[in-house]
């Protein structure tokens, strides 16, 4: 491999052709699923005002505190390359009066976010998301269709022991009575915290449950749980979700310890964990967020839904060895025997391709030897040669990749030929 004296920047991966066949298979998987469910698509610009991100996503969050590219233009004002879609949904949604169309509004997206955390497997500074929001309904039969959407895809895609983590955060009638039991529990256990949950415990403390620092960890097991205090308006609301979620037999446990760093989400969260990109990352995460129409500068409107970086669904489709998405390879392979013959292949390739038959070439006039090997390395169904003799003929020679054999046939009756070869 050539040195090269620059390198993409830290924690930000270029995805190149060998792994397009799994991003390729994702993709047409989400475009069946979203079909399937109703979701109508949603483009977003990658950068928003700075404020956006700081009121929907939430002063004391990671994303706020620690992760966002947030840079001044040329005018001085503040922007952030988004950390994740849905503050930019909802500004849409508030901007565009979209909440007049059919309720609830269904849709999704696809494309980078960018946050700044220290690399590792799984984990980048610019990641790509498949993002689920419906917006205006607090029907938890909409929480189980946002899930499902998450665990269909999943499935289509050959995923084993999916395992759904889901729990109630509660909201602002029952949650501000959790978070003071769980500050007086903290309170006393002081001493027994890492120095971010000593911070968490001021700015953030439903972050307390999810830290991941070993010394915590006994600490979070004897913590008081949210599920003893919720609200009936929540614990219905959950009870409900449980209920289709088992009458549609789907796995899931039930974790306490689940919450959200974003302060906008309410009632249902839940994660997906998934075989071979590690215990500690999710394959998605979501849930309700009703809280967050209002900090953006709209009238209240409930919402739901989830996010799956495509780099973490790709990590799990190769780790669970599953035979790969096969490799895109021409139809048609077309070999000078000749240099004579080189006019011939050029528009030869011009008519199969006009005619929907995907085809290749060797360029540069390489030997007739280094032509077919190029033909298999791209594994070519056909091979398709022009010699003397066929340039004198009228006549081109097909020879069949994965069989012995070969044919002569009039140039002219090549693509009905091979159109007639595909189709079988
Ligand atoms: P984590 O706890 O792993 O940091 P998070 O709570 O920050 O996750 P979300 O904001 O819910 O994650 O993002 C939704 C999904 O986006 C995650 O479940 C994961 O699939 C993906 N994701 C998040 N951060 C990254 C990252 N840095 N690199 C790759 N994928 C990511
Ligand atoms: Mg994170």
């Amino acid at each position: 491999m050539a040195r090269s004296s620059f390198q993409s920047p830290k924690g930000i991966r270029d995805v190149l052709p060998e792994e397009q066949p799994y991003w390729h298979r994702v993709e047409e998987t989400i475009r069946k699923i979203v079909r399937l469910y109703g979701y109508e698509r949603l483009d977003l610009p990658v950068f928003e005002e700075t404020a956006l991100y700081r009121r929907g996503v939430g002063e004391g969050t990671d994303i706020v505190e620690k992760e966002m590219y947030t840079f001044l233009d040329r005018s001085e004002k503040s922007f952030t390359l988004r950390p994740e879609f849905t503050a930019g949904v909802m500004r849409a949604y508030i901007e565009h009066g979209l909440a007049q169309r059919p309720r609830p509004f269904k849709v999704w997206s696809l494309g980078p976010v960018f946050r700044y955390e220290r690399p590792q497997a799984g984990r980048y500074r610019q990641h790509t998301q498949f993002n689920v929001e419906a917006l205006g309904e607090i029907d938890p039969a909409l929480d189980f269709e946002i899930m499902s959407v998450a665990y269909h895809l999943y499935s289509d895609l050959g995923f084993r022991n999916l395992n759904f983590q889901i729990n109630s955060i509660g909201c602002p009638e029952c949650r501000p009575g959790f978070l003071k039991q769980l500050t007086a529990y903290y309170a006393g256990r002081k001493d027994d915290i890492c120095e971010d949950c000593r911070k968490r415990l001021d700015v953030n403390p439903l972050r307390l449950l999810d830290c991941k620092v070993p010394a915590c960890q006994p600490v979070i097991e004897s913590a008081p749980r949210i599920s003893g205090v919720l609200c009936d308006e929540c614990r219905d609301h959950f009870a409900r979700l449980r209920t289709y979620l088992d009458n549609a037999g789907r796995p899931y446990v039930i974790n306490h310890r689940l919450v959200r760093g974003l302060d906008y989400y309410t009632k249902t969260v839940f994660e997906v964990w998934a075989e071979g990109i590690g215990a500690q990352n999710a394959v998605c995460g979501g849930g309700r967020y009703d809280g967050l129409a209002e900090a953006v500068g709209g009238v209240p409107t409930p919402a739901v839904g989830f996010a799956s970086g495509i780099e973490r669904i790709v990590l799990t489709m190769q780790s669970q060895d599953g035979a790969p998405p096969a490799p895109p390879h021409p139809a048609v392979f077309l070999v000078m025997q000749v240099p004579q013959a080189g006019e011939q292949v050029v528009s030869l390739l011009a008519e199969l391709r006009a005619a929907g038959v995907d085809a290749m070439m060797a360029f540069g006039g390489r030997s007739m030897k280094a032509q077919m090997r190029e033909a298999n390395k791209r594994n070519a169904e056909y091979v398709v040669i022009i010699g003397e003799r066929e340039l004198a003929d009228g006549t081109v020679t097909v020879k069949y990749m994965d069989a012995e054999g070969q044919e002569t046939i009039a140039r002219d009756s090549l693509i009905g030929f091979i159109r007639a070869r595909l189709h079988e």
